[in-house]
């Protein structure tokens, strides 16, 4: 178990996958809450107007939206940078087009490891037919030539 420096205060704690303290984590659920409790009165509240009515610096509200936690209705004022390309994003990681791109490249991937997979198999299966064709013919030569040149001179050489 590691140990990490909490993002929101600074203080040191035991990671584990979220890097806010239990304290940091506790308050930012609350924040949440009460996030919640106040769209559900005023829907229609820009980021700025929601993070002045929790009390809390935009970065916390930007944080949840970030998460996918948290939606807004009105997103302006909400400046969020899609990870990938930059441009400026209301919630979540990625702009949508990135995010098509980003979900066709790992959908083609998966595609393309199923597809190598199967004909991999396949080709090795066939090889390994072919090979043992050969194998078994080949040792039917051997034989057959093995059986050949002193059966011939014996079955001559015996009458
Ligand atoms: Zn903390
Ligand atoms: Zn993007």
């Amino acid at each position: 178990m590691g140990m990490a420096n909490c993002e929101r205060c600074g203080k040191l704690f035991v990671f584990l996958s979220i890097k806010l303290c239990p304290e940091c984590r506790e308050h930012e659920e609350r924040c949440l809450r009460r996030a919640r409790e106040i769209l559900m009165r005023e829907p229609n509240l820009s980021i700025i107007e929601l993070a002045e009515r929790l009390g809390e610096p935009l970065e916390t509200v930007e944080k949840l939206l970030r998460e996918k936690r948290l939606t807004l209705k009105r997103k302006e004022g909400v400046s969020l940078a899609c990870e990938i390309c930059g441009k400026p994003i209301s919630e979540g990681r990625r702009c949508t087009s990135c995010d098509l791109r980003m979900r066709r490249i790992a959908d083609e991937i998966a595609a393309e490891g199923r597809k190598e997979s199967r004909e991999s198999r396949e080709s090795r299966e066939s090889r390994e037919s072919r090979e043992s064709r050969e194998r078994m013919h080949s040792l039917a030569t051997i034989k057959k030539r093995g059986s050949a040149s002193p059966g011939e001179g014996g079955e001559v050489g015996g009458r």
